[in-house]
C-alpha cells in the first residue's frame, strides 16, 4: 500500500508533462555511450553491472574491450573464469564479474541463452538485483518497470521532497512506489533513463544546475528553495583499516613467486603476492613465516615503498618487503614463480598491479 505522504506529493505532478519534459530532454541530450548503440539485453546487462559503483568514463573502455573478447551469453558462459577476472580487472567488486558469469551461465542451460523479460526470473538470477532488473527490462524490453540507484532516489527526492534516509535499505522501496506511479507507459526506457542522466549531468549530488533542469517546474524542492537539503543520508561508517606486510619473493631467475586468494570473500580467486596481517606476525618473525607457509628459505630483507589502497567497505595499507629465495627449484610452489610479463596475464586487485608496476620501473 502506497505511503499517504507519498500519494500527496505524487498527487502534485502532472504526470503527463512531466514524462514529457524529462524524456524529451533525454532523447535530445543523452550522452553517445556504447551501450546505447541498440537495446541488446546482453550489452544493456553488462554495462549496469559494471555501473555499479562505478564512474561512466571508467566503464566505456572496460565496457568495449569486455564485449569485444565477450559478444554474447554463449561467449561469456563458456569463458574461463580467470579470463574474465583478467578483463575485469581494475574495475574492483570483483564478485560482479563472477556473479555475471554465473548467471549468464544460467540464462545458458535454462533459458537456451535468451535473457528473461519477466521480473520474477530475471531477479533470481545471480547477482541480478531489483535496480538491475529494472534497468534491463525497461531499457531493453520496453517494460514499465522501476530501476531505482542512488541518482534516481537523488533526483526524485528533490522532485517530490521523499525526507527518508536514503542510506537505509528499505527506502528504496519507496522511490520504486514512486518511479511506478510516474513511469511512462509508452517510452520507460526513456523515463528511466532520463531520470539516471538527470541525476548524473544535471541534478548532481552537490550543486544541482536548477536553472537548467529540464524538469524546474515539477520539483518541489526547487520551489521552496531546498534542493540542498535533499536527499537525506545518513553518514556511512568509517572504512576499516587493515594493516597487511606483502612479500615480494625473488627466485635466482629474476621471476616472483604469486598465490590465488581463497574462492570466498573479498577479491575471491584473483591474484597475490603472499601477504599476511601485522597483527598476525611482527616484523622479526616474518621471515619465519614466509619460510614455514610457503617451504622455501630466503634472505636478504629490503624494505620497499608503503601501498595504500582504498577499497569501499576497508582500506589496505600495504608494508612491503623483498626478499630473495634460494633454490626455489624443486619446491612445492616452484610453478608459481614467473616472470614480471608472465605475471601479467593473471588477474590482480588494483594494490598489486601497483607493486608490478613499481617492480617494472625498478627492475631487479
Ligand atoms: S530543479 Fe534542481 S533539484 Fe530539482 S530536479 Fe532539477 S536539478 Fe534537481
Amino acid at each position: 500500500m502506497k505511503d499517504s505522504n507519498l500519494t500527496k506529493k505524487l498527487q502534485k505532478i502532472d504526470k503527463d508533462t512531466f514524462q514529457e519534459d524529462l524524456i524529451n530532454w533525454f532523447h535530445n541530450q543523452k550522452r553517445i555511450l556504447p551501450w546505447r548503440e541498440d537495446q541488446d539485453p546482453y550489452k544493456v546487462w553488462v554495462s549496469e553491472i559494471m555501473l555499479q559503483q562505478t564512474k561512466v568514463d571508467t566503464v566505456i573502455p572496460y565496457f568495449n574491450h569486455f564485449i569485444e573478447k565477450f559478444p554474447s551469453v554463449e561467449a561469456l558462459a563458456n569463458a574461463d573464469e580467470q579470463e574474465v577476472l583478467k578483463a575485469w580487472e581494475g574495475l574492483g567488486y570483483y564478485s560482479r564479474a563472477r556473479n555475471l558469469q554465473q548467471a549468464v551461465r544460467e540464462v545458458s542451460t535454462t533459458y537456451n541463452g535468451i535473457i528473461p523479460n519477466d521480473p520474477k526470473r530475471l531477479s533470481e538470477l545471480k547477482g541480478v538485483g531489483p535496480y538491475t532488473t529494472g534497468a534491463i527490462l525497461s531499457i531493453a524490453y520496453d517494460i514499465p518497470q522501476p530501476a531505482v540507484d542512488g541518482n534516481v532516489m537523488r533526483v526524485l527526492s528533490r522532485i517530490l521532497m521523499i525526507d527518508d534516509d536514503i542510506a537505509k535499505a528499505r527506502t528504496r522501496r519507496i522511490f520504486e512506489e514512486a518511479v511506478r506511479d510516474l513511469i511512462s507507459d509508452k517510452d520507460p526506457s526513456g523515463f528511466n533513463q532520463g531520470l539516471m542522466e538527470l541525476g548524473a549531468l544535471v541534478c548532481t549530488p552537490k550543486s544541482p544546475s536548477c536553472l537548467l533542469c529540464p524538469v524546474q517546474t515539477h520539483c518541489q524542492a526547487f520551489h521552496n528553495g531546498v534542493e540542498q537539503a535533499y536527499p537525506v543520508k545518513s553518514k556511512a561508517k568509517k572504512q576499516k583499516k587493515l594493516s597487511y606486510y606483502t612479500c615480494v619473493l625473488q627466485d635466482e631467475k629474476g621471476r616472483f613467486f604469486i598465490e590465488q586468494r581463497p574462492n570466498e570473500g573479498l577479491l575471491a580467486n584473483m591474484w597475490q603476492f603472499p601477504m599476511v596481517l601485522k597483527q598476525d606476525v611482527d616484523e622479526e618473525h616474518l621471515a619465519t613465516w614466509v619460510e614455514q607457509k610457503y617451504h622455501l628459505t630466503i634472505h636478504k630483507q629490503e624494505t620497499l615503498p608503503k601501498i595504500k589502497h582504498v577499497f569501499s567497505h576497508v582500506i589496505w595499507e600495504l608494508d612491503v618487503r623483498f626478499f630473495r629465495v634460494e633454490n626455489a627449484k624443486g619446491s612445492i610452489n616452484d610453478q608459481l614463480f614467473l616472470s614480471l610479463d608472465a605475471l601479467t596475464t593473471y588477474p590482480f586487485p588494483v594494490p598489486f598491479q601497483k607493486l608490478m608496476d613499481y617492480l617494472k620501473k625498478h627492475s631487479r
